[in-house]
């Protein structure tokens, strides 16, 4: 087995306030793309800093090619770091912020030379090298602290929610454009964002953490199709939360009997059914739902229809072509192509369901 460029061994940090993290343990493979996901609080930075030096934890260990980088001081470490906000320095071109860190490095001036004018054609920013950051747009910008940070050739680069000031069209391009440098570099990153479409569209891995802990940590197909708990359910993705019964063999979901789908064991008692938008299709079968169209929205070129259920909202996502034969008021029958059942009500997380009578 190779061995893992960045390992993080049950990493503890806990402030004054109570707050932190506490036992994060994490491999990331050589030229892989980890995000650390979550809501705001739960964590990232607090590890992300850990990794690049500037917080020291309070118990574990960070090595990196094998070897513990605890005691170096961040400039000491084979990490970078780009921030949200670019951090360049106002006073210099675009060409100087990122010769700087050469010259500090004392690299030969042909190198550093040869070294900047590559890193700015790998962020398509050659022609920008003598303008100044405020002659820039914010993408721009940021492009010229992802280029700073990677000509650095950290064995382990770190993203502080880089892209959190652009405007979402550019951050969709900027996503893009930073996976397709990851995979030119083969370089190792690390990603904090709270942006889950972001997490699942650039990652070869997501690390979903809740209250200071690792909840889940798989492929962003896994996350998404196999949440381990409620929770990662309803923060990634859209999905119904739907109250139900078990009796440890069936799952009782309103009028329907559902069979639970593989590996999923339930206790009898209460349980949650959660189940995306896109595996809600309206069917004829006699073992379906029955429910009443109460909002028809079309958002491009699929539609998000809502149904309810005996007081449920339940949504749905169809093709754009159906939806123009769907009006609310009108009765449908709903069925449910795949689900996932967990042994509890959801409590204390924002869920995505909503009961009708508190909308009514
Ligand atoms: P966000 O998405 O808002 O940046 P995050 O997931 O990155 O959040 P952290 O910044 O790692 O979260 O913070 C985790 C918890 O630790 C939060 O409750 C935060 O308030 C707290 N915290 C972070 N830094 C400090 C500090 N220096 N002193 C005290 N508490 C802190």
């Amino acid at each position: 087995m190779t061995q893992a460029q960045l390992s993080i061994r049950q990493l503890s940090k806990r402030f004054k306030t109570g707050d932190g993290v506490s036992d994060i343990t994490l491999d990331v493979q050589p030229g892989e793309m980890v995000t650390l996901l979550g809501p705001s609080g739960c964590g990232k930075t607090t590890v992300l800093r850990s990794i690049g030096g500037f917080l020291e934890p309070d118990s574990g260990d960070i090595l990196i090619r094998g070897q513990s980088v605890l005691k170096l001081p961040p400039e000491k470490r084979p990490t970078a770091m780009v921030f949200q906000s670019y951090n360049l320095w106002p006073h210099m071109t675009v060409y100087d912020n990122l010769a700087f860190g050469l010259h500090i490095r004392k690299h030969k001036k042909a190198h550093i030379q040869r070294a900047v004018t590559d890193a700015l054609e790998l962020v398509q920013l050659a022609p920008a090298a003598r303008k100044y950051p405020s002659e820039l747009s914010g993408g721009q910008q940021q492009r010229v602290a992802l280029a700073r940070a990677l000509l650095l050739e950290p064995d382990v680069l770190l993203l502080d929610e880089p892209f959190s000031a652009l405007d979402a069209k550019l951050r969709m391009e900027m996503r893009e454009e930073l996976r397709d440098i990851q995979m030119r570099t083969g370089m190792t990153m690390v990603f904090v964002t709270h942006d889950q479409e972001e997490a699942l569209s650039i990652s070869d891995r997501i690390v979903v953490m809740h209250a200071g802990q690792i909840e889940q940590l798989s492929t962003p197909q896994d996350i998404y199709d196999r949440p381990s708990s409620l929770f990662v359910a309803s923060f990634i993705g859209r999905i119904n939360l739907l109250p139900a019964v078990s009796d440890g063999a069936r799952i009782r979901l309103q009028s329907l009997e559902l069979e639970p789908q593989s590996g999923q064991a339930l206790l009898p008692g209460q349980c949650t059914i959660a189940v995306r938008p896109e595996d809600v299709y309206l069917t004829d079968e006699p073992h379906s739902l029955a429910g009443m169209i109460r909002q028809v929205m079309v958002l491009g070129h699929y539609a998000e229809i809502s149904v309810v259920c005996d007081e449920q909202i339940i949504k749905m996502f169809v093709p754009r072509e159906q939806a123009v034969h769907l009006l609310s008021g009108q009765t449908v029958r709903i069925g449910l192509r795949k689900f996932t059942a967990f042994p509890e009500r959801p409590e204390g997380i924002t869920v995505s369901h909503t009961a009708a009578s508190e909308v009514a």
